[in-house]
């Protein structure tokens, strides 16, 4: 059936790029009972209908004879797809793991194609593709003393005039101003090292990874329930950069429910974040102070701290700051705060 939907031509086609292996690994290791034996059924079934046509099992079927039942599948299913609209996709939550909850030929064709695009052949013979085209190659000479030596730079001083815990982007962050202030700086992670070139998994190509970026759902429902929720990012390639939740437990009070979810390596989340940079001006920290929501934080807000209370208030500046700019047109915020 695979090599019916994506045959063999000038190269090699699903067979050639053994999406047989695939299939086998995603029905034995990722799918559920369920799954399974809905699968497996409803192949059982292609057989008979092949028989009821054909007088045969659909392998012994002429390529003719195949391609005419595997048609019907597909217009059968694309009906089906038509009438379904509202299927959430995979990369939202809600469409997560639904991947085998379709009508069979489409879940079998979507696991060809799959296949098929993630292996070696699929991937740089026929859409030749690159993992990373082109490469980057460092020009600054890093002076001797220079470079990753941050942490344990100096660990022999016994003194410091500054401990920073963490060396996420807050703790880079503090480390650099305190640093270039002249102060001697001890940085502690608690997470281990980052070998880049063993480490990261941007050039790792998709065919060497076991389930091809379905990932090992068991395994992370197991051990990672809590980072999983970061759907987008804990997946087969970045897991490692994400805590184990087993491991790694924490409370929270009943009926606040927090996702919290975690980097703990040289770097922290710097590692894993999406790489959207903001520009924060005060008026974005004071937002919510002046809907009446939550507190403010930020720059120009005060924060007076006493025993059992805490309570946020807005300096009188950004608050006119705030006040003008909502009186102002569009295109005057706009060219204020560019
Ligand atoms: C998938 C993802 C995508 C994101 N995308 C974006 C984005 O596009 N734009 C954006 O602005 N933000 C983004 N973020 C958020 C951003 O990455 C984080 O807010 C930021 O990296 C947090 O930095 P941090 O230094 O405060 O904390 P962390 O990065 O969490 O660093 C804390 C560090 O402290 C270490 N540590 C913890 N406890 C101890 C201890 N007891 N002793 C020593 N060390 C300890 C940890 O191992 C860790 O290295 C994203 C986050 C994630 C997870």
């Amino acid at each position: 059936m695979i090599d019916q939907i994506i045959p063999a031509t000038d190269t090699p086609g699903a067979k050639g790029a053994r999406v047989n292996e695939f299939i086998d690994v995603i029905l034995t290791e990722w799918a559920n009972d369920d799954e399974r034996r809905n699968f497996l059924s409803s192949l059982a079934d292609v057989d008979k209908q092949s028989n009821t046509l054909f007088g045969k099992n659909f392998a012994d079927a002429s390529s003719e004879q195949q391609i005419v039942l595997l048609r019907s599948f597909d217009e059968s299913a694309a009906i089906a797809r038509s009438v379904d609209k509202h299927r959430p996709p995979q990369w939202e939550p809600a469409g997560r793991d639904t991947l085998m909850q379709d009508d069979f030929f489409t879940v079998f064709k979507k696991m060809t194609l799959h296949g098929y695009y993630t292996s070696e052949i699929g991937f740089s013979n026929e859409l030749k593709l690159q993992i990373i085209p082109g490469a980057q190659h460092g020009c600054i000479p890093l002076a001797p003393g220079r470079g990753c030596g941050l942490i344990g730079a100096n660990m022999a001083t016994t003194t410091y005039d500054a401990i920073v815990v963490g060396s996420g982007i807050t703790g880079g962050w503090a480390a650099k101003e305190l640093t270039e202030k002249g102060l001697n700086t001890l940085v502690l992670e608690a997470g281990r090292s980052i070998v880049p070139e063993r480490d990261y998994v941007e050039h790792v190509p998709v065919w060497e990874l076991k389930h091809r970026g379905w990932d090992n759902r068991a395994e992370r429902e197991r051990s990672q329930p809590i980072q999983r929720e970061c759907y987008y990012a804990c997946d087969e390639y970045s897991h490692q950069f994400f805590v184990n939740d087993k491991e790694n437990p924490y409370t929270f009070a009943p009926g606040k429910h927090f996702s919290w979810i975690r980097g703990r390596q040289v770097g922290g989340k710097s590692i894993m974040w999406g790489r959207q940079s903001y520009r924060w001006s005060d008026l974005d920290f004071e937002a919510n102070f002046e809907r009446g929501n939550r507190p403010s934080i930020g720059p120009s807000a005060t924060r007076t701290s006493l025993p059992g209370t805490t309570t946020w208030k807005s300096s009188p500046a950004s608050a006119a700051r705030l006040k003008a700019c909502r009186s102002c047109p569009t295109e005057n915020f706009s060219r204020r705060w560019r």
